[in-house]
């Protein structure tokens, strides 16, 4: 929009420099010029105070006339420009009403006109601007939009006006680029989830493919067999209903792992789309939907070396059991050999919140580490810690990093939190179905999302509890958790015992060993909160952690030695 104010001043410092000039009498037809030209200006003044209208369109359409007819009459007056481009603005001011082409091209006439014969104008930088818009607002047309922008910003490249007609022509160029760009990918219509993402993690014995999707949607799982005639491989196929494709499925991932070749993904109907596992061998597999942001995750598993032992040797003392004899005990435990300890929350994800800016990612963190040293050092057990440092690692992925290292045994590590100040002590959970609102409110906020995510889960996750681990699971709780509970009372006062609960903890789904996440006190707790940051206190709790895991595995030898 141009600036009528500055307009007016400057037709005043010019109505005066003209009267000057014109006191000598030297004549441009007595001033008739300039009085035509100031009663128009001032009918345009009082007529821009009101809105244009059917009713006084007319009178725009007379007053564009009257200053048109100016320069046609008195081309040598200083008044000339003034009223083309004051022509100009009028039709510009009827196109807003009438949006008629004919008076947007009279509009464009007049500011021609200016541009074209009074080049020296000081309204000739406004008028050229003023054209650019029109050509490419009003007009459409880019190049002779640009031609204007670009004559002004060459001739006055200081000026204001330059200043938008850069601004005006940047747009343009990014306008341009955006159609150059191909098509994205449509977003899903209603009701229509998208695809958008396949991640894996790999190793010799376990892998675990994420489907990243934008919305809920079922799933069918199929297997097919080996077709050597037609050169194909094992297959697993998942249909992934009411769902379209948000990526690029034109190359396969390649994982060529032991257990999986690569993964393709398709169309397969309007609104189907098939990932296809290509295995180098057909193994076990699960397939679970996470809620919050939904992802599938499908796990391949293998059988890793030590499991095939274990059930050779039980496959033999069964053989030298004699008929009618006892039930054969389960196989045994074998000595813990390596140990992923999960140090809850890290990065953007700061979990519960104490005093003094005290963070439960950076407590569990550092108990994690210090317990990682001390089971190494002392019981020779190998420890992967699913985070190092302050990163933010994704749930799903960090059973992951269990399953992949083929781990004896999970322990995710946090720190709770209450509303409530004087809530105390330590809870310890392991998988399972939950009816306890308790511990449906508590699994809500460690996998930050909402107690109806937690209902559909306990849905899902309906088979997945049915858990070969399950005892073991438990039995790890209670010796992790007594140990805490009597240590920590013995040097600090009494503990508060909020037990071993079963809960529905994303970060435990699918661990394929037995797995478990303790609450370690709570932060929000006055007491509790100001210890947990204290190294003394932190070397008791890991010290105890210790504890029980010797006391696990010491459980695990009885029974290897009956
Ligand atoms: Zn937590």
């Amino acid at each position: 929009m141009i600036s009528t104010r500055r307009f007016i001043s400057y037709s005043a410092v010019m109505a005066l420099a003209v009267a000057v000039l014109l006191g000598g009498g030297v004549g441009w037809a007595a001033g008739r010029d300039k009085d035509l030209y100031l009663s128009a200006k001032k009918e345009y003044d009082s007529l821009k105070k009101a809105n244009i209208t059917a009713a006084n369109s007319r009178r725009w359409e007379t007053l564009a006339g009257r200053f048109q007819k100016i320069p046609q009459e008195f081309s040598r007056s200083p008044y000339a420009d003034d009223a083309l481009f004051y022509a100009g603005r009028s039709y510009q001011e009827l196109y807003g009403f009438n949006q008629k082409e004919r008076t947007l091209d009279l509009a464009i006439k007049n500011w021609r006109a200016l541009t074209s014969r009074y080049p020296s104008s000081p309204l000739l930088q406004e008028t050229q601007y003023s054209l650019g818009l029109s050509l490419e607002e009003g007009k459409n047309d880019a190049a002779e939009a640009r031609k204007q922008y670009q004559a002004l910003i060459e001739k006055y490249p200081r000026g204001e006006w330059a200043a938008k007609a850069r601004k005006k022509l940047e747009a343009m160029k990014r306008v341009e680029e955006e159609k150059k760009e191909p098509p994205r990918v449509s977003t899903a219509p209603a009701g229509k989830a998208l695809l958008t993402q396949i991640r894996y993690t790999s190793s010799q014995s376990y892998t675990r493919i994420t489907m990243d999707l934008s919305s809920e949607i079922r799933f069918e799982t199929h297997i097919l067999k080996e077709e050597t005639s037609k050169g194909l491989p094992p297959r697993i196929y998942v249909d992934l209903l009411g769902t379209r494709l948000g990526m690029d499925g034109s190359q396969p991932i390649v994982v060529k792992d032991r257990l999986l070749r690569q993964v393709r993904v398709g169309r397969f109907g309007s609104d189907v789309v098939r990932v296809v596992l290509d295995m180098s061998s057909l193994t076990g597999h699960k397939a679970f939907l996470l809620p919050d942001p939904y992802r599938l995750v499908i796990d391949i598993q293998g059988q890793n070396d030590r499991e095939k032992n274990r059930e050779e040797v039980a496959a033999l003392e069964k053989k030298k059991e004699l008929p009618g004899s006892q039930k054969s005990p389960k196989p045994p435990a074998p000595a813990l050999r390596k140990i992923v300890l999960d140090p809850g929350h890290g990065g953007k994800d700061p979990g519960a919140l104490g005093m003094n800016h005290a963070a439960e990612k950076d407590i569990v963190l550092a108990i994690a580490r210090k317990l990682a040293k001390r089971l190494k050092a002392e019981l020779g057990i190998d420890v992967v810690l699913t985070r190092q440092d302050d990163t933010f690692i994704r749930l799903e992925d960090r059973t992951a990093v269990a399953n992949a290292e083929d781990a004896d045994l999970f322990i995710s590590l946090h720190v709770n939190a209450s509303p409530n100040g004087n809530a105390k002590g330590i809870e310890t959970y392991y998988l399972d179905n939950t009816t306890d609102e308790a511990s449906i409110r508590l699994a809500a906020r460690e996998n930050a999302t909402s107690r109806k995510s937690i209902s559909d889960l306990q849905f899902i996750l309906s088979d997945l509890t049915q858990n070969s681990k399950l005892e073991d699971s438990i039995t790890l709780g209670h010796r992790l958790h007594s140990s805490v509970v009597s240590l920590m009372g013995q040097r600090y006062g009494e503990v508060k015992d909020l037990g071993v609960k079963k809960a529905l903890f994303y970060v435990l789904v699918g661990a394929r060993m037995p797995s478990v996440l303790v609450e370690l006190f709570f932060i929000t707790n006055k007491t509790e909160g100001r210890a947990l940051t204290r190294q003394a206190y932190q070397d008791a709790l890991v010290e105890a952690l210790l504890e029980g895991i010797k006391k696990y595995q010491e459980s695990a030898q009885v029974v290897k030695n009956l």
